[in-house]
């Protein structure tokens, strides 16, 4: 099978495909799901748009990825 990466791939698990790059996460903080219209990647800042916390992504060697609070 080719590895043919889906772009618009509704990932759950928030697993890193095609580039490491994300476009949506869950707040650590409210559990809201927050889309972004940017994708970002390790080391961006994100901020919830519910609760207004941000947090800087840190992605794992694994991919997955952690939100650490500002
Ligand atoms: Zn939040």
């Amino acid at each position: 099978m080719a590895n043919n990466y889906d772009f618009d791939d509704d990932d759950k698990d928030m697993k890193a495909s095609g580039g490491g790059k994300f476009k949506e996460f869950d707040c650590p903080d409210c559990h809201a799901n927050n889309p972004v219209h940017e994708p970002f990647g390790d080391q961006d800042e994100v901020r919830c748009n519910y609760c207004g916390t941000e947090f800087r992504v840190m992605l794992s060697a694994e991919g997955r990825v952690k939100f650490k609070e500002i």
